[in-house]
């Protein structure tokens, strides 16, 4: 849609690229401007080659200003300063405001009064993540595209034309939600590989209950230092979520996983979901919130499984249960 656009001349002068972090606002934010400075532009596309492509891509383009929070704010100084780079001189220009979401009110009122009249030429480009946040006044002058998650084939292939082992680019892509961005980050994380082995092992100790309660507090203990917890936390969740697809659908769940019950592991998974998202929302002390989940978890994963054994032996029991 936004490369039709610009191709038939339907692009407003202020463009709003809204999405969830890692959905690639800034990748197509870059693309659209070097489209809209290139005078070789192809079905839309940046031609790549001519002096134009090339000093955006040195970072030295004279018609291109990016502008990002300073600290955690985009300030008005910083709106004011396109009036000092663009007003003076014609042509094609292009502003792209990364985390338009973050401009104070007096930032978004100076910018307001450039959307509104803007100078011939001049293009704009806002990402934003909470488009909420931003003036309605500003919203409504800018042409929004909304960047949705991609399909799991779709960001392996992505992967997979950077070199990534397929295997690892299906697994990856499962991770990342959709997300283009975070899979890319995910790629080029070298302590991927050990952060998954780990989650593996604790996702199969609880399962199994072979962990004792001690062990369990050391894993909380060692859990709640690590820098990257959140997405060790995510890991472990994917396990007990494929388990619970993979038993659901009747395609293969692992095997250490085909034999746990779908009500202990949708347990599992609400409880990994909640503990992550306390960790993010409050300031909560994780080592105490890691000991609870992890009992919990082995209590929920190892109950239903015996619950389930003992209820499938027991004679004279209905053969289906609807507990299962
Ligand atoms: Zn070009």
């Amino acid at each position: 849609m936004l490369i039709r656009a610009l191709e038939e001349n339907k692009l407003s002068h202020a463009v709003l690229l809204t999405g969830p972090s890692g959905s690639g606002k800034k990748s197509w934010g870059r693309t659209l401007a070097m489209a809209i400075l290139c005078p070789g532009r192809n079905d839309g596309n940046p031609c790549m080659k001519c002096p134009s492509c090339r000093s955006f891509v040195n970072g030295n383009h004279p018609d291109y200003f990016g502008l990002s929070p300073e600290g955690r704010k985009i300030k008005i100084d910083q709106i004011r300063s396109i009036r000092q780079e663009f007003y003076l001189q014609g042509g094609r220009k292009v502003c792209l405001i990364e985390q338009a979401d973050a401009m104070t009110g007096e930032a978004s009122s100076s910018l307001l009064k450039i959307l509104e009249d803007p100078p011939e030429g001049l293009h704009f480009i806002l990402l934003a993540e909470k488009p909420r946040l931003l003036f309605d006044t500003i919203v409504s002058r800018c042409q929004r595209f909304v960047l949705k998650p991609l399909g799991f084939s779709e960001i392996a292939g992505l992967l997979e034309d950077r070199q990534v082992p397929s295997e690892k680019a299906a697994l990856l892509a499962r991770i990342s939600g959709g997300l283009p961005g975070r899979a890319y980050e995910l790629a080029e994380d070298e302590h991927f590989e050990g952060r998954y082995d780990e989650a593996k092992t604790l996702a199969y100790n609880l399962v199994t209950g072979c962990d004792s309660a001690r062990q369990l507090l050391s894993w909380a203990n060692y859990l709640s230092e690590k820098d990257d917890l959140i997405p060790f936390l995510e890991l472990l969740g994917m396990f007990y979520r494929d388990g619970l697809i993979g038993n659901l659908s009747e395609s293969k769940a692992a095997a250490w996983l085909s034999e746990t019950p779908l009500r202990g592991l949708e347990d599992a998974v609400l409880l990994i979901n909640n503990t992550i998202f306390e960790m993010n929302t409050t300031n909560v002390n994780r080592r105490l919130l890691l000991e609870k989940m992890l009992i919990l978890l082995q209590r929920r994963l190892t109950q239903c499984q015996r619950l389930s054994g003992s209820a499938l032996n027991r004679p004279g029991k209905p053969t289906t249960s609807s507990r299962l």
